[in-house]
């Protein structure tokens, strides 16, 4: 395809060279391969648990992500992919995340009806953010929502089941930070006392935390000036704050968690990003993937669905940046990066090619995966491309054979013979071949 910048003025004609959007990737097939392993790998995992699929759609009415995620979050202030559709004027926004999509979608069907829910999506998602490693524009998450739970219970069922997702990929130095924020009376209460106290030590303060001593105290205790740290580190703690009920829901999740064996750190700076989280939160990080280690975050949001126009409905979730996910996956194992593939049919000769159309889709009939070759060319040639194909196994079919009613049979992944097999048992040979015992001739 021939190609023109922008400067090019020898011809107006020249096609304008098409590249993918800045910060959205192309999975090219070897990616492929990965990606499809942990899908299924993930699968596997979350219906161990009883999580069903839920599909809801990419884009959404703008409006549900600015009460869902809540209007002064960095997701609705500078993240989103906003639009006017210019064929209606609906404002429409593509998803930031899952869970306001899902919460609307459990009103709108009524789904916790009649019982709990557990559910699971899997698919992309849209951030305006400056790209660089594990920080991309259309990434993919795991969304896992336990939807009409109350119970420290299922709190603990979600970490106890990330914890196993990490053992079973070999995941071993993945830790979790928990935290506790309590009910919204609650961090209130705190924010006042946050403020009165930094009041009372104002000379103490930096320009940067006299900026955010109203807007946005809790943002004080992030400070990075050394010299204010002893005041951050004095400063009163949100767990002072928590009532009887936050504190046994807390507790309520931690003993389960140590019955499990499960580590954790109690991190009480752990906010995450959204508005509606409350009570449980946690994430799960690496130092593996250099600055962008977070793997994993979530928590409960009993108000959501409530804010959302439903009725009070308790829920959890997390969500796994799938990138990331990968990319630690890469590191720490050698994943197979060859196709599944049993079969590459070489053919070539006179009405050869008919035969072996039909004999490709008869081994297909018995559950094989074949590829036929197509576009002709020398035995030696297609023989080549059976070796890179990742087949287990070449198929020939010649004049020869044809005549014959045989196919000559090649192990590709072994030192071997060829062996003669006839078509018109040639599945039940393959098998044999293929997983029978050691069988040689
Ligand atoms: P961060 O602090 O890294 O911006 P976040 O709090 O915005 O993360 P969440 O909204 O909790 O992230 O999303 C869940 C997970 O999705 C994150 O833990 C991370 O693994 C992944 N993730 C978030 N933003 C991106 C992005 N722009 N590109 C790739 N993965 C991302
Ligand atoms: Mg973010």
């Amino acid at each position: 395809m021939s190609t023109a910048d922008n400067a090019d003025n020898t011809s107006s004609k020249k096609p304008v060279k098409l590249q993918a959007v800045k910060g959205m990737n192309d999975v090219l097939p070897v990616a492929g391969i990965h990606w499809e392993n942990l899908e299924m790998l993930l699968r596997e995992w979350l219906s161990a648990y009883g999580y069903r699929l839920i599909k809801t759609p990419v884009l959404e009415n703008t409006a549900l992500f600015r009460r869902g995620i809540g209007e002064v979050t960095d997701i609705v202030e500078k993240e989103m992919f906003s639009f006017v559709d210019r064929l209606n004027g609906d404002e429409l926004t593509l998803r930031p995340e899952f869970t306001a999509g899902i919460a609307r979608a459990t009103i709108e069907h009524n789904l916790t009806y009649a019982a709990p829910q557990r559910v699971y999506s899997m698919g992309p998602v849209f951030r305006h953010e400056r790209p660089q490693r594990g920080r991309y524009r259309q990434f993919h998450q795991l969304d896992v929502e336990a939807l009409g739970f109350s119970g420290p219970d299922i709190d603990a069922e979600l970490i106890v089941m990330l914890s196993r997702l990490w053992r079973e990929m070999g995941l071993d130095d993945v830790r979790l930070e928990i935290n506790c924020l309590g009910e919204a009376s609650e961090r209130l209460a705190h924010r006042q006392a946050l403020i009165a106290y930094f009041e009372a030590n104002a000379d103490q303060l930096d320009e940067d935390a006299k900026r955010r001593l109203h807007s946005n105290p809790l943002r004080i205790l992030d400070t990075k000036n050394p010299a204010m740290q002893e005041l951050a580190n004095k400063a009163p703690r949100l767990s002072e704050f928590l009532g009887d009920e936050s504190r046994a829901h807390y507790e309520g999740v931690k003993s389960l968690l140590n019955d499990a064996g499960i580590q954790y750190i109690e991190n009480p700076r752990l906010v995450r990003g959204l508005d509606y989280y409350n009570l449980t939160v946690f994430e799960w990080i690496t130092d593996r993937l250099g600055a962008q280690g977070t793997i994993c975050g979530g928590g409960r949001y009993d108000g959501l669905i409530e804010v959302l126009g439903g009725k009070p409905t308790p829920a959890i979730g997390f969500a796994i940046g799938l990138e990331r996910l990968l990319e630690l996956y890469l590191e720490v194992n050698q994943p197979d990066d060859m196709p599944d593939l049993d079969i590459y049919v070489v053919h070539q000769g006179e009405g050869t090619a008919r035969r072996a159309f039909s004999l490709a889709e008869e081994l297909r009939d018995a559950g094989f995966a074949v590829v036929l070759h197509a576009g002709g060319g020398s035995f030696k040639s297609q023989m080549k491309k059976a070796d890179v194909s990742g087949a287990s196994m070449a198929l020939i079919l010649g004049e020869n054979e044809l005549a014959n009613g045989t196919v000559m049979a090649k192990l590709l992944r072994e030192e071997s013979s060829q062996h003669e097999l006839k078509q018109d048992e040639l599945a039940d040979a393959v098998f044999q071949l293929l997983y029978g015992e050691g069988e040689e001739d």
